[in-house]
């Protein structure tokens, strides 16, 4: 990656109309023969992959986990609006005491970059209407010492499920250790569930999965519950809560993407370290995974009926 400098104007780095200020400051190091990872670079990174990220954050309120001086120094998460917020972003009401920040356009990703914002962390809300659930992500955080190919395991037990309740599911990688199942579900005025009805539907998907192999799965928050188990993790789904962004890198080492991928691609051999921020550019010119993820929203009210919620 390098640096591009705007013409006649020495040290002046513009992307997507935001001035980029410090645009060599180092977020990512160096690791081995891969260069450290600039602000500069990270802002061209969202530039460049707006718009497969865009339809997932856009006009949701969203968290943001800041490390301006790189993932060496204090990270904290931004959840409202603060000082000097950018105008390229849009402050939403949610009725909480300060408001939040969403992205609208390329600008708005641009801006966070600029605020040394390195991963992204929506609502699962419609856009622009944050008491409307539009997705459920069951979030499968493995206990230390498990292998990825349990993970994949368990994501497979998820999709069956999920299908067999009539909805569709997609899975991307979280730039960590685990995957997500995400569940598109339909927000118009017919279809539409509360943020209660989203979280007691997935709790009772989890919970249903850890009955028929209560030695693999665990719903149980504390750690000390883990013992060798996958935990479902269903509690990304009541209001305010979020999840990584398809395609937010992560303020880890690795400078790992939250990778959409095909069901295809989640089998034995999956690395999921390798989406980063030095692969992204072969990695957006394949087709998009989740190209019908929208378009795939299916209502959740016969599902919620059958599963007795
Ligand atoms: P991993 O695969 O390593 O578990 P992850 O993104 O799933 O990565 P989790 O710790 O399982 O990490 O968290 C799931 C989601 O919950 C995150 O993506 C994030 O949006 C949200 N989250 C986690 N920790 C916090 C926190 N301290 N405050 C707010 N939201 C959080
Ligand atoms: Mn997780
Ligand atoms: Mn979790």
């Amino acid at each position: 990656t390098t640096t591009v400098r705007a013409a006649g104007k020495p040290g002046k780095v513009v992307v997507a109309g935001v001035t980029i200020s410090s645009p060599d400051k180092l977020l990512w190091p160096a690791v081995g023969d891969r260069p450290g990872i600039t602000k500069a670079d990270l802002a061209r990174y969202y530039e460049a992959a707006a718009e497969r990220i865009l339809p997932h954050v856009a006009d949701r309120p969203t968290s943001i986990i800041r490390a301006p001086e790189g993932i060496g120094g204090e990270t904290f998460f931004q959840r409202h609006a603060m000082a000097g917020s950018n105008p390229r972003l849009k402050l939403i009401d949610v009725k909480a005491r300060t408001p939040y920040v969403a992205a609208v356009d390329v600008g708005g990703l641009v801006a966070i970059a600029q605020s040394g914002g390195l991963e992204l962390h929506p609502w699962g809300c419609a856009p622009g209407a944050p008491e409307v659930p539009d997705q459920i992500t069951f979030d499968l955080d493995p206990d230390e010492g498990l292998d990825f190919a349990d993970v994949i395991a368990a994501a497979k037990v998820v999709k069956k499920t999920i299908e067999g309740l009539g909805l569709a599911a997609f899975v991307k990688t979280t730039g960590g250790k685990g995957l997500h199942v995400v569940v598109p579900i339909k927000t118009d005025a017919r279809s539409r569930v509360t943020w209660d009805q989203n979280k007691a539907f997935a709790k009772a998907v989890a919970e249903a999965i850890r009955v028929e192999a209560p030695d693999r799965f665990t719903t149980t928050l504390a750690k000390k519950a883990r013992g060798g188990k996958i935990f479902i993790d269903y509690l990304r789904n009541g209001r305010m809560a979020t999840a990584v962004a398809p395609w937010s890198p992560r303020a880890r080492p690795g400078a790992g993407i939250a990778f959409p991928l095909s069901w295809g691609q989640v089998r034995a051999g999956l690395d999921p370290a390798a989406f980063n921020l030095w692969t992204f550019e072969a990695l957006l010119k394949k087709p998009d995974p989740w190209a019908d993820f929208r378009a795939s929203a299916v209502s959740l009210k016969p599902a919620l009926k059958a599963m007795g919620v």
